[in-house]
């Protein structure tokens, strides 16, 4: 058995853990699996790094001993004790006991990159899957000044959020993320890297994000929503998913614009293309 087994099955016991289902809590125990993480984030003393979840401290101790600063944000107060006790000595850490999806993390940024003249600031997780996807739209909606996010999430979601738009595996979040990022899957990870073991197989993937959108939309608003609202209804044409929806325009408006700008108007919106959503949206 490897070492950072030992360690976890140690400090479960010493402490009195076990997992928490309803919190996500899989533990990673395979010591490769946590050197890609933290190799791919190429993290180095100049760098703010934010982890979200930090558990019982297995990525954490790694990221430690290269970033300039690390901010723990852990929502299972049993872990805030175990972090505590295990990094005192570093100075460089800092552990928030939050919610993630409730923390400003902006000002954390701000204020933490000003003080402590740090030059760019890196996500990094093993993320609590039952809230992948809110997360992640946190950390590109936001527009933080961050320069990539590095994390684990379950091999499906995966698949959608490095997907092409417009091509297979393609969701309403793959558009967002092509928006913001560019996307690499960076590993696949069987379920046994893991106490307990995850349902699902599992993907390290790395966004980075771009210094612009990769395209310029007038109204962000209005261009994300009827990405969503073609994808509510991801079976039907684009023209009976947005008669149905809440946009302000009619199938017959929506009909005209399709034609206008040359594109089948049985198409579905699952079928299009970054370029072809802001260009309708734009007419809208
Ligand atoms: N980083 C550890 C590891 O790799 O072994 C634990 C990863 S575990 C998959 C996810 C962690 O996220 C758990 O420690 C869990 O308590 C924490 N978590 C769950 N929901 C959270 C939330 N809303 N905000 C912050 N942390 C959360």
């Amino acid at each position: 058995m490897s070492k950072v087994y030992e360690d976890t099955k140690f400090l479960m016991k010493k402490y009195g853990i076990t997992a928490n289902k309803k919190l996500g809590q899989n533990f990673l125990i395979d010591e490769n699996v946590i050197d890609t993480i933290v190799n791919t984030s190429e993290i180095s003393s100049d760098d703010l790094v934010i982890e979200i979840g930090p558990g019982l401290g297995t990525l954490t101790q790694k990221l430690l001993q290269k970033a300039g600063k690390v901010i723990a944000i852990e929502l299972d107060e049993r872990m805030i004790s175990i972090l505590k006790d295990r990094f005192f000595i570093y100075h460089n850490f800092e552990i928030i006991n939050e919610d993630v999806l409730k923390v400003d993390l902006n000002k954390l940024i701000k204020e933490n990159k000003e003080q402590l003249g740090l030059k760019r600031t890196k996500i990094v997780a093993n993320l609590p899957y039952y809230i992948t996807t809110p997360i992640i739209m946190k950390l590109l909606e936001e527009k933080l000044n961050i320069e990539s996010i590095t994390v684990m999430i379950q091999k499906e979601v995966a698949d959608r959020l490095t997907a092409i738009p417009g091509g297979k595996n393609s969701g309403a979040i793959t558009y967002t993320v092509y928006y913001y990022a560019t996307s690499e899957e960076v590993l696949t990870v069987p379920n046994n890297s893991f106490i307990p073991e995850p349902e699902v197989e599992s993907e390290v993937i790395k966004l980075n994000l771009r210094k612009e959108p990769v395209i310029k939309v007038k109204d962000e608003k209005k261009f994300f929503s009827l990405i969503k609202s073609a994808f509510m209804q991801r079976r039907k044409t684009l023209l009976n998913a947005i008669g149905n929806s809440g946009l302000n325009t009619t199938k017959e408006q929506m009909e005209q614009i399709l034609k206008e700008l040359d594109i089948d108007t049985k198409v579905r919106g699952e079928a299009l293309t970054i370029d072809q959503f802001a260009k309708i949206s734009e007419k809208l």
